[in-house]
């Protein structure tokens, strides 16, 4: 996992995106809620420490456009990917169906 210096502090990428918590770890185990966006996910972590919900997403976002909205990176790269293996939003969707990950609507696909 990629880590990043903040004010001397290692971080991994993972946990700089936690929206509360920066002092304790968050765990795995204590997630509360998860919401898939295809093959992103907002999982909903309680801390330890202070016990709020904080929500970390599992891809960095990025917005299409100007005024787009914000789309999850590894969202695009599987579109990116299955345009290159040659395949559209309906395979793409035949695939994420198999590997039990909600599926993309075409409007997303083009985003
Ligand atoms: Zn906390």
């Amino acid at each position: 996992m990629p880590t990043i210096k903040k004010n001397n502090t290692q971080y991994t990428d993972f946990e700089l995106r936690a929206s509360y918590c920066s002092k304790g770890p968050l765990s795995l185990n204590n997630i509360i809620k998860e919401d898939m966006v295809a093959v992103a996910s907002i999982l909903y972590i309680k801390c330890n420490l202070c016990g709020k919900i904080n929500k970390v997403k599992t891809s960095s976002e990025h917005r299409s456009g100007q005024r787009g909205r914000l789309t999850f990176n590894i969202n695009s790269r599987a579109v990116l990917g299955s345009l290159q293996a040659g395949i559209g939003n309906t395979h793409l969707n035949n695939l994420f169906a198999t590997m039990n990950v909600p599926t993309m609507n075409n409007r997303t696909f083009k985003s």
